[in-house]
């Protein structure tokens, strides 16, 4: 399988390529060539680490399959994902939770990124490279404690994580700042995530930068949703989902299912777009966003406009303007390297662009959409826990509200949920109706007494640890923190 870049399809280049360099030369995304075209029978029986090494070697060609085979058994591993990796639980009627939360950092990016360290090192090996690999992360949360947990004490990899200062739950944040390993940073940015995000594409694209740190053979590599080896393991849960239901008897095989995906940088339910595209048997794929709706205004209007307010939301992950992947989609619908460089030249220097009707329509035959405020989403949390005893947290609240809207009737809708309860105790604890304290690891306490729902041991055991890193940053301070690494 070879990789091309959405603004530049004269490019091509491997797995191994794509996955250590990150983002290709003049700023597109890496995107596979082909869809590798699967039938969804031979998933069925499968484990989830024999689901992932199959999907993963159609995709990392130039891996060896020995590689892979050891590299998800480990990552994926019972003693690492609680036995449940990939487990799609009944929540009422047709409607699934896919809990993606079961990983060491109890959100769904750990799927990625417990395993997306490996492949990096491998593809180090496979390129013959032996210098010291950098890894810069904007984070809106998640990712930066996900990635942190994933490269700690890797060979040969340095890792740093800027996080929006007072843009994550204090959960999160300790979560990061008590990382432990010689080869982790961690740092406060004064501004929100895309500030934070724009400061590290700017380090990326500083060729001065890049040759200082060559003449250390040193290279600057991302974790963020953008690199192809955070994408292709998040194909797997479709699959491994769809697999499940029809084994389960909760679906007749190969009938159509609806996948709702609570979005922020469209990493997530682009994996979905992969799976269908492969050839498992999606009818929607539903974009849900938060009181940020810039994507629901695009999928509806073919106009994406980030000149907007930013609002914080009680789904930070969510709090996205500039949803990077979005480009991926729309290569892969216009096959059209000039068109999807313009539009993103459009952003870059206006803050928005629109693509034509086709190009709306095209998409709109895959993708529903629809948005959730935070009073909905409380409210939301609220009645799939009296109605249905389902403890979900805010993200995939948003997922559930949405998916109530806009499911089509009689197709079963899997919800993808992408953080534990736990990981936002206050919000999920005040959306029940109880008093909420000031103390996080209180409301955790108070939320596992009132529902029996057992808080999981890494968060909870977070108040004991030593806080590592209280640095803040301006945007303008990521290079030096760069540098520094
Ligand atoms: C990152 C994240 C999302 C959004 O996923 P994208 O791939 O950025 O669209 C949703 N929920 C949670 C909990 C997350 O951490």
């Amino acid at each position: 399988m070879n990789y091309t870049s959405t603004r530049d399809s004269a490019l091509c280049t491997g797995a191994s390529t794509a996955i250590l360099t990150g983002i290709a030369p003049g700023g597109g995304l890496f995107v596979p060539q082909q869809f590798p075209q699967v039938d969804m029978r031979e998933f069925y029986g499968l484990t989830y680490p024999q689901t992932a090494q199959k999907v993963l070697g159609m995709f990392l060609t130039d891996y060896d399959p020995d590689f892979l085979k050891t590299a998800t058994e480990q990552t994926y591993s019972t003693e690492n994902f609680g036995g449940k990796a990939g487990f799609a639980a009944h929540v009422a009627g047709n409607t699934y939770a896919l809990e993606l939360w079961h990983g060491p950092t109890c959100a769904f990016k750990d799927y990625a990124l417990q395993l997306m360290p490996r492949l990096l090192v491998e593809a180090k090996k496979n390129l013959g490279e032996t210098g010291v690999t950098k890894i810069l992360v904007a984070t809106s949360g998640d990712t930066g404690k996900a990635a942190l947990a994933g490269y700690a004490g890797l060979p040969g990899i340095r890792i740093a994580v800027f996080y929006p200062n007072a843009g994550t739950s204090e959960v999160q944040r300790l979560q990061m700042a008590t990382q432990e390993g010689d080869n982790v940073a961690v740092y406060a940015v004064n501004g929100n995530f895309d500030d934070a995000q724009t400061g590290v594409k700017r380090v990326f694209a500083d060729e001065d930068l890049a040759q200082e740190l060559a003449a250390k053979n040193e290279k600057l590599s991302s974790a963020n949703s953008i690199n192809w080896g955070r994408l292709v393991p998040q194909i797997v849960y479709y699959f491994y989902s769809y697999a499940q239901l029809a084994e389960r008897g909760d679906i007749a095989p190969g009938a159509p299912v609806s996948f709702c995906v609570p979005t922020g940088n469209f990493g997530d339910i682009l994996a979905g777009y992969y799976a269908k595209r492969m050839g498992l048997p999606v009818e929607k794929l539903i974009c849900a966003s938060n009181k940020n709706n810039v994507l629901t205004d695009f999928l509806t209007t073919g106009v994406y406009d980030a000149r907007r307010t930013f609002y914080k939301t009680s789904s930070p992950s969510m709090d996205i303007l500039v949803s990077s992947n979005l480009e991926r989609l729309l290569y892969h619908v216009t096959q059209d390297a000039a068109a999807v460089a313009g539009w993103m030249r459009e952003l870059a220097e206006h803050g928005h662009y629109t693509v034509p009707a086709e190009v709306l329509s095209a998409i709109r035959e895959t993708f529903a959409c629809g948005c959730a405020n935070d009073a909905q989403v409380r409210e939301e949390i609220r009645a799939r826990y009296e109605a249905d005893g389902y403890l979900c947290d805010t993200h995939t609240a948003v997922a559930f509200r949405v998916a109530r809207q806009q499911a089509a009737g009689e197709t079963p809708c899997v919800v993808l949920s992408t953080a534990s309860p736990y990981k936002f105790p206050c919000d999920v604890l005040g959306a029940l109706g109880a008093d909420v304290p000031e103390d996080e690891f209180e409301a955790m306490r108070l939320l596992q007494e009132k529902t029996e729902v057992p808080a999981p041991a890494s968060l909870a055991g977070l108040r004991e640890k030593p806080v590592r890193f209280t640095q803040v940053v301006e945007k303008d301070g990521i290079r030096a923190a760069a540098l520094a690494l």
